[in-house]
């Protein structure tokens, strides 16, 4: 295909869903990934029920897969197993899915619509006066090929080199997580919930902004990762591993780790979040996923948003060709903030308080004491409310104001 109507820059989550709804619409789509699936991704594999819609609506076979119900969390001895919420859009259960068979599936599922995924393929763009006019591919042993699409997805994930050369720029002012990732074998794999512990606390004991998790993949492993947000005083110095490691060594005992278990030396990435990289199109592009900062920054979850950023890019582009107005993708830009803005906006103040050592363990402290506040913790954070639920800023922050004024004392020193 030398000139499809549409190259997709990346084949992780966001690319493959953007290929997959192009080709859908009848567009020719060329997928090009530069490593070659079955490809490792740094990631806890957690998959919440926003992304198993996706995941459905894509025609994914969870067949073998491991299903899970609720989270489990933690801190200290106390203990809250939560089933996930009844939706009236969402299903009522998650999955964990390695990243590696994930997202070679999703992007079969993207061929099987016609798209031409070409993976082992790097693209490079060509810029002149600071407009995109061709992308070079380039693939080890063949010549460089040049390609003049209508239009480009940028879907290359959260380093985004592509998408910088465009101009796309992170927020600086907006926080950003780090998260390392593992793997163990464990005779518990077959656990139905998801498991975090909140307030991670560093080798000297101190809490941190994030959390530690054990997600159960049901074929004898599990993956074990820690992953925190930018926002407290002295993360520039976070040594992810280590956090890791201390966390590793304080899990519960029931999922039996001996020092043979560790079977993949862990790996770690960035989560750019709050949507704080843009501009999110241009003339002739439109990025989606890592690329604009699409993860939570209430759980880190980046998954869905990358499906749900690429199906969303994917219909803007197909209304723009019909159209032949580039005008058109305006509309991407402006269902994004529609959409998530103020959801966005809650959660960037959320983890902002949470920096502060002290919040991080009121909130920690109070919520775990509470069924129903972490009930609805866990529908605020995975994003599981009901139309009619939101208006969260207003009801959200009157929260976190009157948990800092009925906080006991001790905590806050
Ligand atoms: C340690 C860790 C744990 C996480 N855990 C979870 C979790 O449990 N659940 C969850 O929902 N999210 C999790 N996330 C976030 C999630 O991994 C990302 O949000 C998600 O992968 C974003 O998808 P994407 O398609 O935008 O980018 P990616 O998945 O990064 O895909 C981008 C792809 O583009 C390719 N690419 C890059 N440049 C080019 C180029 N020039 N040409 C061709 N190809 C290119 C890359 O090789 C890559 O395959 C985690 C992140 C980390 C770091």
């Amino acid at each position: 295909m030398t000139n499809p109507d549409v190259l997709v820059v990346g084949g992780g989550p966001g690319g493959a869903a953007a290929g997959y709804w192009l080709a859908r619409r009848g567009l020719s789509t060329m997928v090009v990934e530069k490593k070659t699936y079955p490809r490792e991704k740094a990631c806890g594999d957690g998959l919440t029920p926003r992304a198993i819609k996706q995941l459905v609506d894509m025609g994914f076979d969870f067949a073998g897969h491991h299903r899970i119900v609720g989270l489990r969390a933690y801190t200290g001895d106390v203990r809250l197993e939560m089933p996930w919420p009844e939706h009236s859009i969402y299903p009522n259960w998650g999955a964990v899915v390695r990243r590696s068979d994930l997202d070679m599936q999703v992007a079969a599922l993207a061929g099987k619509q016609g798209a031409v995924v070409a993976s082992g393929v790097e693209a490079v763009p060509n810029i002149e006066c600071g407009d995109l006019t061709s992308v070079t591919l380039k693939r080890k042993g063949h010549d460089d090929e040049v390609v003049t699409p209508k239009y480009v997805v940028v879907a290359d994930g959260s380093l985004s080199r592509f998408g910088r050369k465009l101009g796309m720029q992170r927020r600086k002012d907006y926080p950003f997580g780090l998260a390392v990732r593992g793997y163990w074998e464990s005779p518990n794999s077959q656990d139905e919930y998801i498991e975090s512990q909140l307030a991670i606390k560093d080798r000297d004991g101190k809490s941190m902004p994030g959390y530690g998790w054990v997600f159960p993949l049901g074929d004898g492993q599990i993956n074990i990762g820690a992953g925190v947000v930018s926002s407290f005083k002295g993360w520039k110095g976070l040594n992810t591993s280590q956090l890791l490691e201390a966390y590793v060594a304080g899990l519960p005992g029931y999922w039996e780790l001996t020092g043979d278990s560790l079977v993949r030396a862990p790996i770690g990435g960035k989560l750019p979040m709050s949507l704080s990289v843009g501009p999110r199109f241009g003339r002739n592009w439109v990025a989606v996923g890592d690329a604009i900062g699409a993860v939570n920054p209430f759980n880190g979850e980046g998954i869905d948003y990358a499906y749900e950023t690429g199906r969303m890019a994917a219909g803007y582009i197909a209304d723009a060709i019909a159209t032949g107005n580039p005008a058109a993708l305006q509309g991407y830009t402006q269902e994004l903030d529609d959409i998530f803005n103020d959801y966005q906006r809650v959660a960037r103040r959320f983890v902002m308080v949470i920096g502060h050592p002290t919040m991080m363990k009121t909130f920690t402290y109070l919520g775990m004491r509470s069924r129903p506040l972490m009930e609805w913790a866990l529908k605020v954070m995975a994003n599981l409310l009901e139309p009619e639920e939101r208006g969260l800023s207003e009801r959200i922050y009157g929260a976190v104001e009157r948990i800092v004024k009925i906080a006991p004392d001790p905590l806050l020193k």
